[in-house]
């Protein structure tokens, strides 16, 4: 706008842009927009009123008036249309509220059973093919079911390496799931194959592959003529199965596992089973520490005092027993190195299962 060329059309003009854009607005938006380019002091109409003051003084009065005039239309124009604006948002939430049948839907959460749940359904159901029926013993033992019918005597020093939270009344929080077996030999006559999975507590102090409440899986056969290559035979056909039905890369024959002697008081000859690192499959890695080989269980051929004691004849029965860590399992099937996380109770966690 030129300061010479002011004149009456041009406030007409401005008028008439100013009214044509106000109505077009269509959101609150573009209606502030509208306001700030018009009203502001230094929009259109604050710019016309700077240059007022050049007019001579006659033309100055009269075109001043018109000016305001426009000014006070506008602004109740805008007043008017943001109002307006603001009544159809409130609308539009009042149509949310409305069953809208297209929209898709929201899918309740389902829950579902903790891995090692899963895991110990997976462990029983194979050894059920193998013929070998399922325990459930009790997690608050008597010492003599815990140690002294396994032969683990008072006095023995492999009592203090079960770190037992012991109760009132000579009574203990199971360390080990093994008293189940003389519980169950004392009410079958062999030939008999058991499992017997559950929970079992140690004073253990938490760390990542160490917790006070962990889950065993024990299991025992007796029979005639079993010996340790019986063993060899099932507990390879057990990791056979159990790997290759997730990992496709373990244990297609027995040579998969390796038994190293060890000691244990309720069997004798023992061994600690080492299965062949699911992981580099033997050459070697960081989860077998270089070595190909993973430590999974305990076992041996049990003592004929555990037979004796469990009202079995040592003299016509032979057997053999071994105890598996669940959570170590679970730790290598699922390749997880932290135990924790397994008791967390995170559902970020769990719900990969
Ligand atoms: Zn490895």
């Amino acid at each position: 706008m030129k300061k010479d060329a002011m004149q009456d059309s041009d406030l007409e003009k401005i008028k008439n842009e100013a009214s044509q854009e106000v109505d077009n607005a269509g959101n609150q938006a573009e209606l502030l927009f509208v306001r700030k380019k018009y009203l502001d002091k230094d929009g259109v109409l604050g710019e016309f009123f700077k240059l007022l003051g050049k007019l001579p003084k006659e033309e100055r009065g009269r075109m001043g008036v018109a000016a305001n005039e426009i000014k006070k239309e506008l602004t109740a124009a805008v007043e008017k249309k943001l109002a307006e604006l603001g009544k159809t948002v409130v609308d539009n939430k009042g149509k949310r509220d409305f069953f809208d049948p297209t929209l898709p839907g929201i899918c309740p959460k389902v829950g579902h059973l903790h891995p090692f749940t899963l895991l110990e359904r997976e462990i029983t159901e194979i050894f059920g093919t193998m013929g070998f029926e399922i325990m459930e013993s009790r997690e608050i033992e008597t010492e003599w079911y815990n140690f002294d019918a396994l032969n683990i005597p008072a006095d023995h020093p492999a009592r203090d390496a079960f770190d037992t939270l012991f109760l009132e009344g000579g009574l203990c929080l199971r360390p080990h799931t093994s008293p189940g077996q003389v519980r169950y030999m004392e009410s079958h006559q062999p030939p008999l194959r058991i499992i017997i999975p559950g929970r079992c507590f140690r004073r253990d102090a938490v760390d990542a592959s160490h917790m006070p409440n962990f889950y065993q899986v024990e299991g025992l056969m007796v029979d005639k003529d079993v010996s340790a290559a019986n063993f060899k035979a099932v507990i390879g056909e057990f990791f056979k199965r159990f790997f290759h039905r997730s990992e496709g890369a373990v244990a297609e024959n027995t040579d998969n596992i390796r038994l190293r002697p060890s000691f244990f008081p309720f069997t004798e000859p023992s061994f600690e089973v080492d299965l062949r690192c699911v992981n580099c499959a033997g050459k070697g890695c960081s989860a077998c520490k270089g070595t190909g080989w993973m430590e999974v269980m305990g076992a041996g051929m049990v003592h004929p005092n555990v037979l004796k004691n469990s009202g079995v004849n040592p003299d016509l029965w032979r057997g053999f027993a071994f105890g598996a860590g669940l959570d170590r399992l679970a730790m290598i099937k699922y390749k997880i190195n932290d135990i924790r996380l397994f008791y967390g109770g995170d559902q970020r966690f769990l719900n990969q299962f």
